[in-house]
């Protein structure tokens, strides 16, 4: 399949320079061009400080293509840290990539540093065309207090409380000051697409024995109570199909649904439909404080990466891949919606990727909906 061979290509191009370059696995994932500052070191624990240094290094060397700044003008963090945003590209789509709005949840910061690095420095093709077809908005580290801290949560200054931010984009108003100020900038920027990256605890494809790698996950459940009254419901299936079709025969890839609540002797999961997560707000078209009278809106999925560093099921040794992994989704997804191919999708076959027979709905607004009673609600 066209595609796939493409796909493979890029996988090939990457081990080439990883043999090449095994003493720094991050210059090898510039497919197309040499890394201008070798020196820049991306571990798998990167501080808030470290995410600086990079995000700095990255503008410097990107002759101009990449712009580094803070929301400072929103307001900054419960412990007083500024968020960072890199924007790069020219193009009038778009696209919005966030990471580690859970502190604990570390490789995906690294695996969005390493796109925008690609998108900084690299003369392939694909990366160019992405470039002038859209914008990306880059959030490396959404929760820089959650970080440091290396829990989920932020912490809010003036009660202690511990609040999930990907709980807290509700009509209700939001209670940390991390939510209003990226809310704040969302409204402005209003994109078109976005990614949300985490990590997940460890759990088995289903009907194998091979333990999940990678989730693919859409937090208001297609086909279910909410997203099938939006006009998101197709294109964000079509979006994880075309992901799944990509990097299926990847390395020692696992792919399936992110699904809660899943039980292997049963044989059922759960799909999550919450409407405060971030990426579910953004397809509802959140109007907090009337910064969004519009209702904009826009399709938004997430990627789950195996393992957090909290609970010690990050190995080493596996680190780099389920990185590169992630690194390969992210930008596969951003050049097939920019192109247009993820439109040519069909959006049944998201019921190829691997899933536990639903068993209902897990939400945060009527508790858990069992599967079948869905459109009442
Ligand atoms: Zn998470």
């Amino acid at each position: 399949m066209k595609l796939g061979k493409r796909f493979m290509k890029i996988a090939t191009a990457a081990l080439i320079l990883l043999l090449a370059f095994s003493s720094s696995s991050y210059a090898a994932l510039q497919p197309g061009g040499p890394s201008t500052n070798g020196n820049t070191n991306i571990n798998s624990t990167l501080s808030y400080k470290e995410v600086i240094k990079i995000l700095e290094d990255i503008e410097r060397t990107s002759k101009g293509k990449v712009e580094v700044s803070t929301l400072d003008q929103y307001g900054k963090s419960e412990q007083g840290r500024s968020i960072y945003v890199a924007k790069v590209g020219t193009g009038p789509q778009k696209i919005w990539i966030q990471a580690q709005i859970h502190g604990n949840e570390k490789l995906v910061t690294e695996a969005a540093l390493q796109l925008l690095k690609t998108y900084a420095n690299s003369g392939e093709r694909d990366v160019q065309r992405v470039l002038q077809e859209a914008t990306l908005y880059f959030i490396p580290m959404y929760n820089p207090d959650g970080a440091e801290m290396n829990i989920r949560h932020t912490k809010v200054a003036q009660n202690g409380k511990l609040i999930d931010l990907n709980r807290d984009w509700t009509l209700s108003g939001f209670e940390a000051a991390e939510s209003k100020v990226v809310y704040a900038y969302w409204a402005d920027v209003q994109p078109d697409f976005a990614i949300d990256l985490h990590h997940q605890g460890l759990k088995q494809v289903y009907g194998t024995n091979e333990s999940t790698s990678f989730s693919l996950g859409i937090s208001l459940s297609p086909d279910g109570p909410t997203l099938s009254k939006t006009p998101y419901n197709d294109i964000t299936k079509q979006m994880m199909a075309y992901v799944y079709d990509e990097l299926k025969d990847y390395g020692y890839t696992h792919i399936d649904r992110y699904q809660v609540g899943v039980n292997r002797e049963q044989g059922i999961g759960y799909d999550i439909d919450i409407k405060g997560g971030v990426v579910s707000a953004m397809m509802l078209g959140l109007n907090y404080d009337n910064l969004n009278p519009e209702g904009h809106s826009h399709p938004a999925v997430f990627f789950e990466t195996k393992g957090n560093s909290s609970d010690g099921s990050l190995g080493q040794k596996s680190n780099g891949y389920l990185t590169k992994q992630n690194y390969l989704a992210l930008k596969t997804l951003v050049y097939g919606y920019v192109t247009g191919e993820v439109g040519t999708v069909n959006p049944d076959d998201w019921y190829n990727i691997p899933y536990y027979p639903l068993a209902g709905y897990m939400t945060d607004y009527a508790g858990t909906i069992p599967a079948g009673l869905g459109s009442g609600y």
